[in-house]
């Protein structure tokens, strides 16, 4: 059995910076992720793209930051069960709590704190039938290092943030040789800021925009 003052289940960022906030109140925490390592989506879906509205960092690598929330979390020594799904919680008679992993691995504290995120992570998959077979041979659904695709046409299908930062990404820094943005509407849902950009680089033939269309 683990003890500890707070379990926190999800040791993305607001998990690590609980660690932080609780270790100025002397409280210990331990966190559960079932990802192998720590820093939610930061690390997993996005670590080598730029992070531009965390106060006081014009811009910060996602990985970087989650580097920086690990320094600043050691001094409270903070405890870790890694790639395992917190699926139990139990409240004790005496108010306290047990959550349990899926292996099996016991945690006990008077308080527990979900900093979930978006749950466990699983890509959302274009409904295309053969889509499988193309996977890890050019299709993706995460850009996890940019200099992957140096060289590359590329085509990118969404329109919220994470498509328009990444069409922004490889196209400013010329690590693409093409980019194509296809999304099945004529408005995107990202940042007004990032539309703007995209439309600008669209204006200068530096990104193909096809919009009102689906991959298929
Ligand atoms: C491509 C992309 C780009 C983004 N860009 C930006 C940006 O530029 N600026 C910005 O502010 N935000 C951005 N975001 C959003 C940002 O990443 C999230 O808001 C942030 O990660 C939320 O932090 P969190 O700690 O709440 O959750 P998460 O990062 O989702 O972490 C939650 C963790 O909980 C774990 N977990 C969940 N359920 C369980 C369970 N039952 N047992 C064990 N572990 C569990 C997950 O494995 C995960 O590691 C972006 C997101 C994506 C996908």
């Amino acid at each position: 059995m683990i003890e500890t003052d707070i379990i926190i289940i999800g040791a993305g960022p607001v998990g690590l910076f609980t660690v932080f906030e609780a270790g100025l109140l002397k409280l210990k925490c331990h966190l559960i992720d079932s990802l192998a390592q720590p820093g939610g989506q930061c690390s997993e879906i996005y670590p080598k793209k730029p992070i531009y509205d965390i106060p006081g960092f014009p811009s910060v690598l996602a990985g970087d930051l989650i580097d920086n929330l690990m320094e600043q979390a050691a001094p409270f020594k903070p405890g870790f069960t890694l790639g395992e799904a917190a699926t139990e919680i139990d409240k004790l008679e005496d108010g306290t709590f047990i959550v349990t992993t899926v292996k099996g691995t016991k945690h006990h504290a008077p308080i527990v704190m979900i900093a979930g995120g978006l749950g466990v992570f699983e890509p959302r998959k274009p409904p295309i039938s053969n889509i499988e077979d193309y996977e890890d041979k050019g299709v993706e659904y995460i850009i996890k290092d940019p200099e992957f695709y140096k060289g590359k046409r590329c085509v990118i299908a969404g329109g919220g943030d994470s498509a328009l930062d990444w069409s922004i990404y490889l196209t400013e820094r010329n690590i693409a040789s093409e980019v194509v943005l296809v999304h099945r509407n004529s408005s995107f849902r990202g940042h007004l800021d990032s539309v703007q950009k995209v439309i600008d680089l669209a204006g200068e033939g530096r990104i193909k925009l096809i919009t009102e269309a689906e991959v298929d």
